[in-house]
Order: C-alpha cells, then sequence, then structure tokens
C-alpha cells in the first residue's frame, strides 16, 4: 500500500484493504492526499507527534456499532486513527483530534471530499469517511 513508503505504522490491527473501485467518488488516492502533503523534512517527525502512524482499520464488515446498518467499514470507504486517544462516544473535550494541531489534516481530508465524524457530530474522532452523511 501506497503509505508504507514513508510511514511506519505504529499498530497494524487490521489489512490495509480499502475500496478502490474505478466507479467511486473516491478513490484511494484521494485518501493518500491528506498524509502526503505535509512538508518532506518535517513530515516523519510530525506524523509520528500527531500519532497519524497509529493505525485503527479500514474494511471490516460488521454491522455499525449498536445498530443494524452496515458499517461505512464494510465497504472499505472509512478509516479509523488512533482509537485509544478518539474512542467512539469522546467528544471533543477528550479526543485529541479535536485539538487545533490537528485542523489542517481534517482540512486535507476535506478538501478531498471526506467527512469527519468527529468535526460535524462530535464523536467517533479516530473516524475519516469517504461518503456524506
Ligand atoms: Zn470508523
Amino acid at each position: 500500500m501506497p503509505w508504507g513508503s514513508y510511514l511506519k505504522p505504529r499498530s497494524l490491527g487490521n489489512l490495509f484493504e480499502c475500496n478502490n473501485s474505478a466507479s467511486s467518488n473516491y478513490t484511494l488516492s484521494s485518501a493518500n492526499k491528506p498524509v502526503s502533503r505535509k512538508p518532506d523534512q518535517s513530515r516523519h517527525i510530525e506524523i509520528h507527534r500527531l500519532r497519524l502512524d497509529v493505525w485503527g482499520g479500514c474494511l471490516n464488515v460488521r454491522k455499525m456499532r449498536g445498530g443494524t446498518r452496515n458499517s461505512m467499514h464494510s465497504w472499505g470507504i472509512a478509516l479509523d486513527y488512533d482509537p485509544q486517544n478518539n474512542q467512539l462516544k469522546w467528544g471533543s473535550d477528550r479526543a485529541t483530534f479535536a485539538q487545533p494541531d490537528y485542523n489542517k489534516w481534517w482540512e486535507f481530508w476535506e478538501e478531498e471530499g471526506w467527512v469527519s465524524l468527529g468535526r460535524t457530530r462530535n464523536y467517533d474522532w479516530m473516524h475519516v469517511q469517504a461518503a456524506k452523511l
């Protein structure tokens, strides 16, 4: 997978396997852009400091937690990062991804059309998806 060339994930819970359908409006290349847009010289250090190399998962065929609908992870169009510090029910008062350090990171995702549940609904800050709510 493309991120491996400059990211050394600290945790690999799941195989990185995402939907890369040509018919999709969103592709893996759009998932790659937010990560790769940091300046070269400080990129590794910053990504590590911000724990953006802590992988939470992508493809995981399951129902939404507490629900009957399939999760966006079932379709391989959602990514989770650093779940330990951005737990499902945590709001912006606890989730590290709600801190100002991450604003640029989120803007990069949003420019590519991805949606953060944390920024739109203030829960599940670990989660970003390539589908509108
Ligand atoms: Zn998720």
